[in-house]
């Protein structure tokens, strides 16, 4: 017997995840790279992940139970908010009140017509971005996610007056960051630890691809030393200790920042910003 795509009691064509789940094998086989089903289940409805990433789906069934999926989707139905869309509205509507002549000094951006429009443009990591009223774009005309424009726009809100000094923090140094420091270490550290472990020198090339200096400091007793300018006003530093094998220690690896940081970003720009740069360097796709 067929098995029913819809919840009993419903007869609307609408799938919702606990329907969904009728239609897969219920191996838990994690063939499509989810633990269970019903989590693959949840993916397909909230995330719009594609039904055939189940291998193990009746063919049948699979076209018909996309078909409504689809439609499900282009009402919004049971989809998961879209958390980057609204974020970057409210971003948007934070820079908007600032004029483009207001911004670029206060940013390190350099003022430049495009047409007849007053235009910023501003070094990002080893990109230029051009940004006018609405847009931000790369000169090579790709466009960043919406996350990255949500960081920019902040920028562009929160920009102080106040130069680097070349004073340096640690995130734990930084008001109001205690809660941030156990994402930094889940999401930050501990990656770049697991990747670049007794591998110092991929980690001064991965540096050095993504604009990237390497410092020979006497001074900062650390296996490597790469300062970063993702952006004109806001320099940042890596520190990373290799591991000993001998001696026991393990790696460690430190984000640190200018003491001036706040004038330029929130926190939840500096933690986007650091996972930014493990992303880059770790070759990760955003
Ligand atoms: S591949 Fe299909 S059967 Fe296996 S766990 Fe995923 S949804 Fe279930």
């Amino acid at each position: 017997m067929k098995r029913k795509l819809h919840c009993q009691g419903e007869d609307h064509a609408l799938i919702r995840c606990r329907s969904l789940s009728k239609i897969l094998p219920k191996t838990n086989c994690g063939d499509c790279g989810y633990s269970t089903c019903f989590a693959f289940a949840s993916m397909v409805v909230s995330e719009k992940l594609p039904l055939k990433n189940c291998p193990h789906i009746d063919s049948a069934l699979l076209e018909s139970a996309q078909k409504e999926l689809d439609a499900q989707y282009a009402i919004g139905k049971w989809t998961k908010k879209d958390m980057a869309a609204d974020a970057l509205q409210w971003a948007k509507e934070r820079a908007a009140s600032m004029k483009i002549m207001e911004v670029h000094e206060r940013i390190g951006g350099r003022l430049i017509k495009d047409g007849d429009e007053d235009a910023i443009e501003l070094p990002y990591f080893r990109d230029t971005l051009i940004i006018k009223s609405g847009t931000i774009v790369k000169t090579n005309g790709e466009t960043l996610n919406r996350w990255e424009q949500v960081f920019i726009y902040n920028h562009m809100a929160q920009g102080g007056k106040q130069l680097p000094t070349g004073k340096w923090k640690g995130l734990v140094e930084l008001p109001n960051t205690v809660s941030k420091m156990k994402s930094m270490k889940e999401h930050v550290e501990a990656p770049l630890i697991e990747h670049f472990k007794g591998k110092s020198r991929e980690l001064c090339a991965a540096g050095e691809a993504i604009g990237g200096k390497v410092l020979h400091d006497e001074e900062v007793k650390a296996d490597v030393v790469l300062l970063f300018s993702p952006l004109p006003r806001i320099p940042v530093m890596l520190v990373f200790w290799d591991q000993d094998l001998e001696e026991g220690f393990g790696a460690e690896v430190k984000l640190l920042f200018d003491e001036t940081i706040l004038e330029h970003l929130d926190i939840e720009s500096i933690m986007f910003l650091s996972e930014r740069i493990k992303q880059l360097l770790c070759g990760e796709s955003v």
